[in-house]
């Protein structure tokens, strides 16, 4: 990002989904926060029994971290969701809250180019059934979500607020999902094994006769949105 935008003002907005460590403990090591030109915006739910702002400076004091929060540079605004419809630029968001342990949301962007929506903690209810996560990612271009699991592992882990794979892919052919992105890789899991769930995916839409496109999630992926019309 420091490269991309060198010189002049960098207005950002960070949605976060909740406040688990996988989630927040880069902030403090995200390299715009140390420059004065950045002015960042973060948004999130509570962090069910801190709130967001005690959770996100909280990880900084002199316990954990060398520089606290109060003596960085940037200009940092923290906001706890209160209206789950609001936009940043151009962009339309919408907040809905995950079946994930504490406070959990996801986010739906309505960008000019298409809808991305983003899950990346939650349990789908088993085969997908799943009547408000329908239509929250109803017609997605992009679904990135929760797939932590494979269907065995899942067995002695439901209840822990991640998903597996079946149950993901089941739930975007029937929300007619264009893209899924698989999500929230399990630690224990290496490139083969995800490799192997992406097949399995793939296929269990090829069985379906689906057109849902599925990719697994990587550092550096980058996704167009629009299509080979969009500029
Ligand atoms: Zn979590
Ligand atoms: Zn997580």
């Amino acid at each position: 990002m420091l490269k991309e935008f060198p010189r002049g003002p960098l207005n950002l907005s960070l949605l976060l989904s909740h406040t688990h460590w996988d989630h927040i403990h880069g902030l403090p090591f995200f390299a715009p926060l140390y420059q004065s030109r950045c002015r960042l915006r973060i948004l999130g739910s509570e962090g069910a029994r801190k709130s967001l702002i005690a959770a996100l400076t909280g990880q900084m004091e002199s316990t954990y971290f060398p520089v606290p929060f109060s003596r960085l540079p940037s200009n940092i605004e923290i906001e706890e969701l209160t209206d789950f419809n609001f936009g940043i630029g151009p962009v339309l968001v919408q907040a809905q809250r995950a079946n994930h342990p504490g406070v959990t949301v996801g986010y739906r962007l309505f960008s000019p180019t298409g809808i991305v929506c983003f899950f990346p903690d939650t349990e789908p209810h088993r085969g997908g059934d799943d009547r408000g996560m329908l239509d929250f990612i109803h017609e997605a271009d992009v679904l990135i979500l929760d797939s932590q699991y494979d269907r065995q592992e899942y067995q002695t882990r439901a209840g822990w607020g991640h998903g597996c794979v079946d149950d993901s892919v089941a739930l975007a052919l029937r929300a007619g999902v264009k893209k899924l992105v698989l999500f929230h890789h399990d630690p224990d899991h290496d490139d083969r094994k995800i490799d192997a769930l992406l097949k399995h995916a793939r296929a269990l839409v090829k069985k379906q006769r689906g057109k849902l496109k599925v990719e697994a999630a990587r550092e550096g992926m980058t996704i167009r949105l629009g299509g080979p019309k969009s500029r």
